[in-house]
C-alpha cells in the first residue's frame, strides 16, 4: 500500500463491470447482467449523433450549464407525472450518470464526519460503495426475505442514533424489483427535515412509479433518474436529479465544472426529443418480462419474484435453500448459464436476470431448461 494513500481504502477493490465474466465465456453473450436496454439507438438517431459530433467544437469545453438539456429534461419530467405545479429547469442537476448524483449528494451531505447514510440491503451496491470511498460510514437494515420490504422498525432505530444525515431507497428496488410500499413512503414522508431521502427511480419508465408530484412539498427529498436504461443511452453517462431548488443548487456547487462531455449532452437531447419513438420499446418489454416470468416460472426449482423494472430476481426455492447447498448450486447455474452463452448476475443470493430481446430471453431460458436437471 503507498504510505501516502488513506489507509481505509486497502480493502477496497475497483469497480468490477461485470463480476464472474471470464473469457471462457463464448464470443457472443448474451449481456443480461447490467439491466441496459437490449437495443441501441435506431440507425436515424445515430446518424444524427454523427452529425452533432460533425458540427461540435472539439477544442471548446461543453455547455458547462447544461441548460438546454435541463429545459428538455424539465419538460420530459413534467410530462410524466400529474403535477400540481411543473418541474422547473432550477430544479434539475444533470450528472455523469446517476452514479455521478450519488456522490455529489453524499459530498453535500455527508463527508467530512458530517453524517452516515441509511440503506436497505439487498439494494443498490453503488450507494455503499461511494459512501466509502469518501469515508462516509454506512448504516444498513434488512428487508423481509419473500416480499423484500424494509424492515421499517429497524430503520427508525438507525434513525433514532442521530447520525443518518441521507436514506437511499430504489423505487423500484435492484436487484429485488419491488416499488416501495405504502407503509415505506409514509415513512420516508414522516423524516425530519434535516435528512435527506434519495429516491433513485432508475426503472421509472419501466415501472411508471414516481415521487415527483411530492417534491413540491418536501425540500428533503431528491429523485434520481437515469438515461441508461429504458432511454438506451448507457454508453453516454448521464443522469439526473429533480428537487427543490436548493438543493437542485447544491449539487451544481458541488459537481465538476464540465462533467457531461458534449457529446453526452447531444446525445441526451437527442434521445429526449426522440423520446416518443424510444420509449415504444418500453411496453414491449414489458411484455417480454412477462413471458420470461411464465418461462422461469415453469421451473419449480426455481423462486421468480414480481418486477416492476425491466429484470427478474429468482432464488432457488425455499426447499433446497433449506437443504443449505444452495450457494453451491446457484454458483454452478451461473457458471453454467454463462460457460452457454448467458450472462446474468449472481448477486444477494439468488440471480438477476436483465429482460433482454425475445431472442436472448429465449436463449436464456432454453439454457435454464438444460442446465437445471443437472444442478442437484
Ligand atoms: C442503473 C442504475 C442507476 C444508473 O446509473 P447511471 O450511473 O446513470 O448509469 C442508478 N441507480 C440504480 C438503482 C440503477 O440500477
Amino acid at each position: 500500500m503507498l504510505p501516502f494513500v488513506r489507509p481505509d481504502l486497502a480493502h477496497f477493490t475497483a469497480y468490477q463491470p461485470h463480476p464472474g465474466d471470464s473469457s471462457s465465456a463464448p464470443q457472443t453473450v448474451d449481456r443480461l447482467d447490467t439491466n441496459e436496454n437490449p437495443y441501441d439507438l435506431p440507425d436515424a438517431l445515430k446518424q444524427k449523433l454523427n452529425g452533432a459530433g460533425q458540427t461540435l467544437e472539439s477544442n471548446r469545453y461543453p455547455d458547462g450549464t447544461h441548460a438546454d438539456l435541463k429545459a428538455a429534461i424539465a419538460e420530459y419530467v413534467n410530462e410524466s407525472a400529474v403535477l400540481e405545479a411543473a418541474i422547473t429547469p432550477d430544479q434539475i442537476s444533470v450528472g455523469n450518470g446517476s452514479d455521478e448524483l450519488i456522490r455529489s449528494l453524499l459530498i453535500a451531505t455527508c463527508v467530512a464526519g458530517a453524517g452516515s447514510i441509511l440503506v436497505a440491503k439487498p439494494t443498490f451496491s453503488m450507494y455503499g460503495i461511494l459512501a466509502q470511498t469518501l469515508g462516509v460510514p454506512v448504516l444498513s437494515v434488512d428487508r423481509c426475505l419473500s416480499t423484500f420490504e424494509v424492515d421499517l422498525a429497524a430503520a427508525a432505530r438507525c434513525l433514532a442514533q442521530g447520525c443518518v444525515r441521507a436514506v437511499f431507497m430504489v423505487h423500484p428496488n435492484s436487484p429485488t424489483g419491488n416499488p416501495l410500499t405504502m407503509a415505506e413512503l409514509d415513512w420516508l414522508r414522516s423524516l425530519p427535515d434535516q435528512v435527506l431521502v434519495v429516491i433513485d427511480e432508475a426503472y421509472f419508465e419501466f415501472s411508471q412509479t414516481t415521487v415527483v408530484g411530492e417534491l413540491r412539498q418536501r425540500s428533503n427529498w431528491v429523485v434520481l433518474r437515469t438515461f441508461s436504461k429504458a432511454f438506451r443511452l448507457a454508453a453516454h453517462r448521464v443522469g439526473y436529479a429533480i428537487a427543490h431548488p436548493e438543493l437542485a443548487a447544491v449539487l451544481e456547487k458541488v459537481r465538476l465544472p464540465y462533467n457531461l462531455p458534449a457529446m453526452t449532452q447531444a446525445a441526451a437531447a437527442i434521445a429526449l426529443a426522440h423520446r416518443q419513438e424510444l420509449l415504444t420499446i418500453v411496453p414491449m418489454l414489458l411484455a417480454e418480462r412477462e413471458k420470461l416470468t411464465q418461462g422461469l416460472e415453469a421451473c419449480p426449482v426455481l423462486q421468480v419474484y414480481p418486477s416492476a423494472a425491466n429484470f427478474l430476481f429468482v432464488r432457488l426455492n425455499e426447499a433446497i435453500r433449506e437443504q443449505g447447498s444452495s450457494d453451491a448450486a446457484l454458483e454452478k447455474l451461473f457458471t453454467a448459464l454463462r460457460s452457454r452463452g448467458s450472462l446474468v448476475r449472481k448477486i444477494s443470493g439468488g440471480l438477476r436476470i436483465t429482460v433482454g430481446s425475445p431472442a436472448e430471453n429465449l436463449r436464456t431460458l432454453s439454457r435454464l431448461q438444460e442446465i437445471l436437471p443437472t444442478l442437484l
